[in-house]
């Protein structure tokens, strides 16, 4: 069982019929890093730079988010490392954060929108990140877009930035990719554009969910009322992978419903190649991943998205899973 293990851990995830598929990890602190090579994941596909926020007694300063940055980095050994700028706001803040109290924050003043409004702390962050990259490849993900011309303006910012350290004449990232979350449902019926105007997309799955089925992810009673494995969600993934692949952009899943083995059959299944997970969730993934026959998942996930009758359709993927053995 240890050799089996270990050469899951250290092998790439390649499905049984040839196809490769990234398994990268979630992470939000410098002390997660070290996991990378201890699960076998290919790279941190979201770090939830928030928690640095959350958890100070004041506002990072730009030197502290890049030392911090810089950790991370350098702990990553070259693995690919997917910055999330901070989603804070109503519904994520710290003691020292004032603003509005809202009835609804999940759906209010937080991640992208709150950062547009106050331009100084996302361009505080964007320094950081630069500066703590000093010219290797940098990776932002940007959180809670609603609409491709908030993409739009966000990403001139960053732009400005890089202008900025060109003029000090300081090291820009050898590579810039910035990223679009889609965890908002008005943003996956843009997934085209955005695919066009993106350099990637990672598809948060926690809000989206929590969006789609109008069901607030906070809330005991609700939470975990609806299955995600269901025809409806599943179907609006599968139009998100299949707009953002026909543009020829790459596309992750960083939601957590990743980790369930069944549903990350079924993010293959109608075209996702890329997940990113729970450090805890890369082995048991990329095990299954290497049993899967890739060709006959997404056969008999398609059939069963037209044809079936349930709207939960875990029997039926666990059926499926099932004939892997
Ligand atoms: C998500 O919404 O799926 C996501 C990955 O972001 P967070 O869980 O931090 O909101
Ligand atoms: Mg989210």
């Amino acid at each position: 069982r240890l050799a089996e293990f270990q050469q899951y851990r250290d092998g790439p995830a390649v499905t049984a019929d040839g196809v490769p598929i990234a398994i990268e990890m979630n992470a939000g602190l410098a002390l997660d890093m070290p996991l990378i090579d201890e699960v076998g994941a290919s790279g941190v596909g979201l770090f939830r730079t928030e928690l640095q926020f959350l958890i100070g007694k004041q506002l990072p300063t730009v030197r502290e988010q890049t030392e911090s940055y810089r950790e991370v980095i350098e702990a990553a050994g070259g693995a690919r490392v997917v910055f999330r700028t901070a989603d804070i706001g109503s519904d994520k803040r710290a003691d020292y954060m004032r603003g509005p109290l809202e009835a609804n924050p999940a759906m209010g003043w937080r991640g992208l929108r709150m950062a547009m409004d106050r331009e100084g702390l996302l361009r505080m962050q964007l320094r950081a990140l630069i500066a703590a990259a000093k010219g290797t490849p940098l990776s932002i993900l940007l959180p809670l877009v609603t609409t491709p011309r908030e993409f739009e303006q966000a990403r001139e910012l960053i732009d400005k930035e890089i202008a900025r350290t060109e003029r000090l004449g300081e090291p820009v990232p050898s590579r810039l990719e910035v990223g679009a979350m889609i965890e908002i449902p008005s943003a996956a019926w843009c997934t085209s554009q955005l695919a066009r105007q993106a350099d990637f997309l990672s598809v948060g799955g926690n809000d989206l969910a929590q969006f789609f089925f109008a069901a607030d992810r906070e809330s005991e009673m609700v939470s975990g009322r609806y299955d995600y494995i269901s025809r409806g969600f599943l179907t609006f993934l599968r139009h998100i992978a299949r707009s953002a692949n026909k543009e020829g952009t790459m596309l992750s899943y960083c939601g957590e419903q990743g980790a369930d083995p069944l549903m990350a059959l079924c993010l293959l299944g109608i075209g996702f190649r890329r997940v990113s997970v729970p450090a805890s969730a890369v082995l048991p993934i990329k095990r299954m991943v290497g049993r899967v026959n890739l060709a006959l998942v997404e056969e008999e996930i398609g059939r069963l998205l037209t044809e079936g009758q349930r709207s939960t359709l875990r029997g039926d993927i666990a059926a499926l899973a099932e004939r892997l053995d």
